[in-house]
């Protein structure tokens, strides 16, 4: 059977950092849904287009496009064995569709890490976060900078702050956040799902906690 690891947590804490390097420990894909969502707005897909307008504002974008975009991409062969979700379930509705779906493709969400962190630290991470255009490598200018100011380590693309890193739609998507997928940590406790993971500690101190927790 396929396993599934959702990764939980507030915008800022460290999901997309961890997913990568869970990806390359386990061997699963990584799946983000805000990359996905990025990639057709860079490609003014219709998808795209219509995603900007809740991003821009730190909304979420409607469940049943976000439920669609996935499932197409958990269809493909690179998701046989599994993957990483990281930024999707982020309603109750989509979790109810994961499970569904993952019931077609012979798979189970496995384990649900949930990262935490105060909000001060949250908005101090997103403020001051750089991405990488080409793959989504992420970098912060004090707590972990590049080697060099505006280009990747891994794959020397330019780095940028992403619009909905700044300041107002930070404190929206926080607020989204609780409001709306802070219920997952109960739909997930209840399913003896949840594992909490400290994400204030530095990044290789998460890493380590993380990948003891998906051992057990
Ligand atoms: P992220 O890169 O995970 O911070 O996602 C960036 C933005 O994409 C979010 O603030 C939402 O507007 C949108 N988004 C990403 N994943 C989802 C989701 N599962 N459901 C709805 N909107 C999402």
């Amino acid at each position: 059977m396929a396993t599934f690891i959702v990764l939980l947590g507030p915008p800022g804490v460290g999901k997309g950092t961890q997913a990568k390097i869970m990806a390359e420990e386990t061997g699963l894909v990584h799946i983000s849904s805000g990359d996905l969502f990025r990639e057709n707005i860079k490609g003014q897909t219709e998808l795209g287009k219509l995603a900007q307008t809740y991003i821009g504002r730190g909304e979420l974008v409607p469940d049943n496009l976000t439920i669609a975009m996935i499932r197409e991409r958990l269809a493909r062969p690179d998701c046989k064995a599994g993957a990483i979700l990281d930024g999707f379930p982020r309603t109750t509705t989509q979790a109810d569709a994961l499970e569904k779906m993952l019931g077609e493709f012979n798979g189970k969400v496995n384990k649900v890490p949930y990262i935490t962190a105060s909000e001060k630290v949250l908005v101090e991470r997103l403020s001051g976060r750089w991405t990488c255009r080409a793959n989504g490598h992420v970098y912060h200018d004090k707590l972990n900078p590049p080697k060099q100011a505006t280009v990747c380590d891994l794959d020397g693309s330019e780095l940028y702050q992403r619009d909905d890193d700044k300041s107002d739609t930070v404190v929206r998507r926080i607020q989204v956040y609780l409001e709306q997928t802070a219920p997952l940590i109960t739909y997930y406790r209840g399913r003896g799902n949840l594992i909490e993971i400290n994400g204030t500690q530095n990044i290789r101190d998460v890493t380590k906690s993380l990948l003891s927790a998906l051992k057990k």
